[in-house]
């Protein structure tokens, strides 16, 4: 049988049970990584793997149907499915930019949709795994009365949607005024207890940490390594969309650094399991503004970076004390990645650029364009490449940003492609006069 438990990533002594209420090492205060049998995984060939998730793939038979689940004995192999709380999450497209491509000289561009999911961000994929694992500890008789996380605002949707499903308590650590609207909005409507404190994301992450040494609120933060494993099949799902294929390029924007620590886990264990036989590399996207891990890069890893996190469109990358850091240099050092950031205009205009283009994105995914558009001028990444952008929430969460963005009212940003409504009377030849005149520029354009 296949067997997964938690042990230090510094490699200290020590298997721990999944669940086990534990999150850092007893030993040297390290976080956890879930670690799975690999050699009993490998009694099952690289094509008996892929034939499995591609007849699970579209299904609905519980719990395979979900993105996550489909990868049930690489996620968490032992979880009775009754206890798996799931909205049949993953299963996002791949949105082929040719257009926007094009703009930038890679052609071959692909926007992987994460956001296009139950919550809106990619949060649902490790959040399933977390409050599953929740779920059958309850059935165990450990005593949790709730599961808590701070949060700049998509975690705590994702964790109070799939606590409600479950029918668990769940406490929410929101940075006041630091996440947008449609973020605040959703765990009050899923009923959680939403506390908006005074401080930062880094600020609050301190305080989660120090309630839930309580061992009855359980932690629900990616330095919970229970999240990272749901995460990990982002990667994994997009080479099956690629039949098998892995594209020459992941970026994907940056904050905590659990994210790109999942997405590099799950694809090493494809290539450790005869899957794929080569690595992509990966770009990590960082805001100027929240620039930790662009500094840290720049020394070569010599040293870890903390900064105070300045206020960024990019809200919900807005961390200055990445909890994932270590996990994140080992991932970079094993991808060859490399780390770049973009300024507020940079993103707001890239994020402009891509909705032009038929998408509607996240001041995150305008991160992570702005970051392609410098490493293809760069000659970094080649125009003959096959580059995907990981979009890690859906534009509808973003609505202030986009309106700001589109009536000129955001500091330090031209807006070069605003596009603003035109106020007109019922008229038909005002309507005929404003068109003439918009269509006419247009042709003069071409
Ligand atoms: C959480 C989040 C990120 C960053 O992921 P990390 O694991 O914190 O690096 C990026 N974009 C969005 C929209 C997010 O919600
Ligand atoms: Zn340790």
């Amino acid at each position: 049988m296949y067997r997964s438990y938690f042990r230090c990533i510094r490699g200290c002594p020590g298997e721990y049970s999944l669940y086990d209420v534990i999150y850092t090492c007893p030993h040297c205060g390290g976080l956890l990584e879930v670690a799975h049998d690999v050699d009993a995984l490998g009694n099952r060939s690289a094509a008996g793997w892929m034939n499995l998730f591609e007849r699970r793939a579209g299904a609905t038979q519980w719990p395979y149907g979900s993105g996550v689940w489909r990868y049930k004995e690489w996620v968490v192999s032992d979880l009775e499915d009754d206890n798996i709380v799931s909205t049949f999450e993953g299963n996002t497209n791949l949105f082929h930019a040719r257009r926007l491509g094009q703009e930038i000289g890679v052609p071959d561009l692909w926007v992987k949709q994460s956001g296009n999911s139950h919550t809106g961000s990619f949060k649902d994929l490790g959040m399933t795994v977390l409050v599953s694992v929740v779920k059958q500890m309850i059935a165990m008789g450990k005593p949790i009365k709730a599961v808590a996380a701070a949060s700049t605002g998509d975690t705590s949707a994702a964790l109070a949607a799939y606590g409600a499903a479950a029918g668990i308590p769940t406490v929410v650590f929101l940075p006041r005024g630091k996440v947008s609207q449609a973020q605040l909005i959703q765990p009050i409507a899923n009923g959680a207890i939403v506390l908006a404190l005074d401080t930062d994301f880094d600020g609050c992450m301190r305080i989660v940490k120090e309630v839930t040494r309580d061992q009855s609120i359980y932690l629900a933060n990616s330095m919970n390594s229970l999240r990272i494993e749901g995460q990990k099949t982002v990667g994994i799902e997009v080479v099956q969309q690629f039949d098998w294929e892995t594209p020459d390029w992941f970026i994907i924007p940056v904050g905590n650094l659990g994210n790109i620590s999942a997405l590099g886990k799950g694809l090493l264990l494809m290539k450790k399991l005869g899957l794929i036989d080569k690595l992509p590399r990966l770009a990590a996207a960082q805001a100027a503004h929240a620039n930790p891990f662009y500094l840290s890069w720049k020394k070569n890893f010599s040293e870890k970076v903390t900064v105070k996190a300045r206020p960024t469109l990019a809200s919900a990358i807005q961390i200055g004390d990445p909890v994932s850091y270590e996990k994140a240099v080992k991932t970079l050092r094993e991808f060859e990645g490399v780390v770049a950031q973009a300024t507020e205009a940079e993103l707001a205009e890239a994020s402009a650029q891509a909705d032009l283009n038929g998408l509607y994105t996240c001041p995150h995914t305008g991160v992570a364009l702005a970051v392609l558009k410098k490493l293809v001028a760069r000659g970094v990444i080649q125009s003959h490449e096959r580059v995907v952008v990981i979009s890690t929430a859906h534009g509808l969460k973003f609505t202030q940003f986009k309106m700001r963005y589109h009536m000129r009212e955001l500091e330090g940003v031209d807006s070069r492609l605003a596009n603003q409504p035109i106020y007109l009377p019922a008229d038909v030849d005002a309507v005929k006069r404003a068109l003439d005149e918009k269509l006419g520029s247009i042709e003069h354009l071409r």
